[in-house]
């Protein structure tokens, strides 16, 4: 079955729904996402958006610059950061007017709470200058992410966005470089179904779900990273996965940064504040890549809560009102998952895999890069955590990302806007369906073959083990090795449930092949890169090296393998420093 749309928007989160929102005032716009939309990963996200609004004390817009700058280890674009921080409180403002109810002050404005690494500077008696954080995050409780996407989504369904819930994509349609569409295929019944599009823009989010332990939905396989690698687009800087410091022990549940934020302690087995020996004029709100090496190293050299792979977040000190107040979320998530009470209890905490920096390369206005010259691929645009702009180089600071969502996800839409003035819908290459028809029909004839669930324990296990927050080369050349494995053993694997409706193996195993795709790029760029530069950590290079390094990783996908060019970062005001909280 062909469906035509002037765009097709993969992805129905805040960077897929913002863009939607802009697009559907002119233009014929279907929106597919692989799970109700108000479930995408987005609906997850707790703590807040970044935006210099000062509502509750002084702050500023270069501040926000600085600060995302030095976060990103001075690897994120600086046209690009400050093209984000710039247009931060005009896009906050206008999720106000159309509906979100962010929490509130006292005298009604939207309120704001302190994350890591956001900053302002004061000057002590001497006159020396000192960065100390600052109340940035505009948040609704402890579900910022929630609330956005709902009134997105109220949004899209006012300006009569077509939706395809639950329809699983395969393949972009590319024909001469030019992208005319996407193959997808229907969970209801297993049918596979052609897009055909003037325009196809992802928001496919991030690809944490290649780790064992992470903070991810089961959803965040980066489909849309890979479905782009395999159609000839290359990947931008997939070294780099952010390990957020707080998951909970021991599956990697996400506890908001807004809990040090509203004033939590990290301590260890001797019941000390440790993050004073690692950043202590931020302690806690240290950036994210800072707080989770802390913590690994504490666990690394048994000062872990009885010897175990955990230490303590403590919050008891807060009280009851201000955790129900403000932390309502993750009260409950400590309840159900760890039977802990944080009014009276420490929180056990380990470091999980939580957001992917890299991802397909774009420039400042959604475009997709087809190659590190810069170079665009027409009718492809991407926007979201799916993309790699870069704003967040090579450590994201917590709330930038929401805020990377909606901006770009506007941005993009305009572009976009802009672009079907003239676009048409083309021709279709014949039998652009063939190839996944054939896959589908390989699986349903398998017999026997390799179990796909042995296929993704191990290579979850492996990357958490050998990829993860601290790195070296032995393990990675060991990694690469077993990835080439398991993608030859992917080649036979048995899919043993034939059925055709909401069949999740198929689904799961199409998953599966994406993320092996993908992690070859994220560890062929870890093993090349031989410096530390923020959650990239090379335990046998240990200094960032800006001579050799201070450069964009661009992975192509070749028939010998992955081949690995490189593109300057764009330095504007500040020069990089070391960092130091
Ligand atoms: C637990 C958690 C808490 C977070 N908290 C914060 C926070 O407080 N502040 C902050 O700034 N950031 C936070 N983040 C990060 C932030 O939420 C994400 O980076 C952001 O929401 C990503 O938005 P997105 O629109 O790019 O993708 P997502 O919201 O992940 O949406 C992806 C969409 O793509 C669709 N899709 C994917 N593959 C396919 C396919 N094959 N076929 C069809 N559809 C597909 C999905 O169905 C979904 O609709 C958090 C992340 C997590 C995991």
């Amino acid at each position: 079955m062909i469906h035509k749309h002037d765009l097709i928007i993969v992805g129905a989160g805040l960077a897929g729904l913002r863009a939607a929102v802009e697009t559907s005032k002119y233009a014929d716009v279907g929106v597919i996402s692989k799970l109700f939309p108000t479930r995408s990963h987005s609906g997850a996200a707790q703590g807040g958006i970044a935006a210099a609004l000062g509502n509750e004390e002084h702050d500023t817009v270069e501040w926000h610059v600085f600060d995302s700058v030095k976060g990103s280890d001075y690897l994120g674009d600086q046209d690009a950061i400050e093209m984000m921080c710039g247009e931060a409180p005009d896009a906050i403002y206008e999720l106000e007017h159309l509906g979100v109810p962010f929490s509130r002050t006292k005298d009604g404005k939207i309120a704001q709470r302190q994350f890591g690494g956001h900053t302002k500077e004061i000057f002590d008696e001497n006159g020396n200058s000192k960065r100390i954080p600052v109340l940035r995050a505009c948040y609704s409780a402890d579900r910022t992410g929630h609330v956005i996407l709902h009134t997105l989504y109220e949004q899209c369904v006012k300006s009569n966005v077509r939706f395809y819930s639950e329809y699983f994509i395969l393949s972009l349609i590319m024909d001469e470089g030019v992208c005319k569409g996407l193959t997808a295929f229907n969970i209801r019944d297993g049918q596979i179904h052609t897009f055909h599009a003037k325009a196809v823009m992802f928001g496919t989010g991030g690809y944490g779900r290649a780790y064992r332990v992470t903070s991810n939905a089961y959803a965040n396989s980066g489909d849309g990273v890979a479905i782009a690698f395999r159609a000839g687009i290359p990947l931008e800087d997939m070294e780099f996965v952010q390990f957020h410091p707080t998951g909970l022990y021991p599956l990697g549940i996400l506890v908001t940064e807004g809990a040090r934020g509203e004033g939590g302690f990290l301590v260890n087995k001797d019941g000390e504040r440790f993050m004073k020996n690692y950043a202590p004029t931020v302690m806690e709100l240290a950036p994210r890549d800072m707080v989770t090496r802390s913590i690994q190293t504490e666990i690394n050299e048994g000062r872990g809560i009885d010897g175990k792979d955990f230490v303590n977040l403590d919050l008891t000190h807060l009280g009851e009102a201000k955790l129900k107040e403000r932390l309502p979320e993750i009260t409950g998530f400590a309840k159900t998952y760890a039977g802990i009470d944080p009014v009276k209890q420490p929180i056990p905490i380990l470091p999980t895999a939580h957001y992917s920096m890299g991802g397909i390369p774009t420039n400042l206005f959604g475009n997709v890069l087809a190659d590190e010259k810069g170079n665009i691929v027409k009718g492809f645009f991407a926007a979201g955590e799916c993309a790699c702009v870069s704003v967040h180089g090579a450590n994201r600071l917590g709330t930038n990302s929401l805020l990377d969502a909606v901006v770009h996800g506007r941005r993009t839409g305009k572009t976009i806007v802009k672009y079907l003035r003239d676009a048409e819908f083309g021709t279709l290459p014949a039998n652009a369906e063939e190839k996944d028809i054939e896959k589908f029909k390989k699986l349903y004839a398998t017999t026997s073959g390799e179990n796909a669930d042995k296929i993704r324990v191990r290579l979850k296990e492996e990357m958490t083990n050998k990829c993860g927050v601290f790195r070296n080369e032995k393990d990675l050349l060991s990694m690469l090795d077993t990835i080439h494995e398991l993608k030859e053993k992917y080649k036979n694997v048995h899919m043993m449930h034939k059925g055709k409706v909401f069949n999740t193996e198929l689904q799961e195993i199409i998953e599966l092949g994406n993320m092996l795709e993908y992690s070859d790029a994220i560890v062929t760029g870890a093993l090349a890169r031989q410096e530390c530069r923020g959650a990239h950590w090379r335990i046998d290079h240990p200094k960032r090296d800006d001579v050799n390094w201070l450069k964009h990783t661009i992975a192509f996908k070749t028939e010998k393998g992955i081949e690995l060019k490189y593109k300057p970062v764009k330095i504007l005001k500040y020069q990089p420093q070391e960092r130091k909280y």
